[in-house]
């Protein structure tokens, strides 16, 4: 395969192999960055930069900031973060344990991000997506009711811890929130907490829940917008410009950029790496 320069319409410029030809890529998932280079620059940038891609759709009357540039990283520092995500002898990536209250959390110096939203929302299908490339790492699911739910620590090699945290609904046990409520006041190295909004349907109002506990203790927090596959072009844009300008006017800790993500596609995920290995203080990139 021939290196050739690409240029991308942020200026970003990266050595790429020729784009696979007319190959069936039907059935691919694009888990790693290198498969997502190969392919022709405007399928590129829709998976490595979604958010960019809706942006262009935009007409110039109806342009709301999107903030794409406020993390706006090279290729080369998506590349260099999947290595943090990826499983090797050295790199160790592995489910740590779970709880179901704060001190018996596991004690551990390292940077802590975590994930949070409503039951369904595909928080498992993301967390899985985001460990593809560990592929021994179990992501527990405890969605039959009457089982306890849990906060479930994985570790990621010497990097950062991620937790997934129990989903919520409407019946939400009171020792549920409670929980929730205590991890996100007292955990001292939460670094940023991911809160999931489903694409499809937009904020409801069991997402207030968690945007208002953000909100309170005044925690820096992403929201992550998934499965936007599963949406047209028209309704997904609709969506992503009222909680952008929900995140505008109502938030205070949210970062003002969203992060639409699919975990079918991989559309987004190699970003969410690379935003993640960021601000866990593993990667300096120049994008923030
Ligand atoms: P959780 O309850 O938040 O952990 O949600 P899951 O990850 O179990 O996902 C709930 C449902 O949504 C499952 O049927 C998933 O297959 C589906 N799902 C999750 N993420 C995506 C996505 O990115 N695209 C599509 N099309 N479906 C998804």
């Amino acid at each position: 395969m021939t290196a050739r320069g690409l240029r991308l319409p942020t200026g970003k410029l990266l050595k790429r192999p020729a784009a696979l030809g007319r190959v069936n890529r039907a059935c691919s998932t694009f888990q790693t960055f290198a498969e997502v280079l190969r392919l022709p620059t405007r399928r590129m940038t829709k998976l490595a930069f979604p958010l960019q891609e809706l942006q262009r759709q935009l007409t110039p009357d109806s342009r709301l900031d999107l903030h794409v540039k406020t993390f706006d990283p090279s290729l080369e520092d998506i590349s260099k973060a999947e290595s943090i995500f990826t499983a090797t002898g050295r790199n160790r990536i592995e489910y740590l344990s779970s709880a179901v209250r704060l001190d018996h959390a596991p004690d551990l110096p390292h940077p802590e991000v975590c994930f949070i939203g409503r039951s369904n929302v595909g928080k498992s299908s993301l967390i899985k997506a985001l460990f593809s490339l560990a592929p021994e790492v179990e992501v527990r699911v405890s969605k039959k009711p009457g089982h306890t739910k849990k906060m479930n620590f994985f570790k990621v090699g010497k990097y950062f811890t991620l937790v997934d945290m129990p989903g919520y609904g409407y019946r939400a046990p009171e020792d549920f929130v409670d929980m929730v409520e205590t991890y996100l006041k007292e955990r001292r190295n939460l670094m940023r907490t991911f809160l999931l909004v489903d694409s499809v349907v937009g904020i409801q109002k069991t997402d207030s829940i968690a945007i208002g506990m953000c909100e309170e203790f005044a925690l820096p927090y992403v929201m992550v917008l998934t499965k936007i596959d599963k949406s047209s072009r028209g309704h997904l844009l609709k969506q992503v410009l009222q909680i952008q300008k929900f995140v505008d006017t109502e938030t205070q800790g949210c970062f003002p950029q969203l992060f639409p993500i699919s975990s079918v596609t991989y559309s987004g995920i190699h970003l969410l790496r690379c935003f993640i290995a960021n601000i866990t203080g593993n990667l300096k990139t120049d994008g923030l």
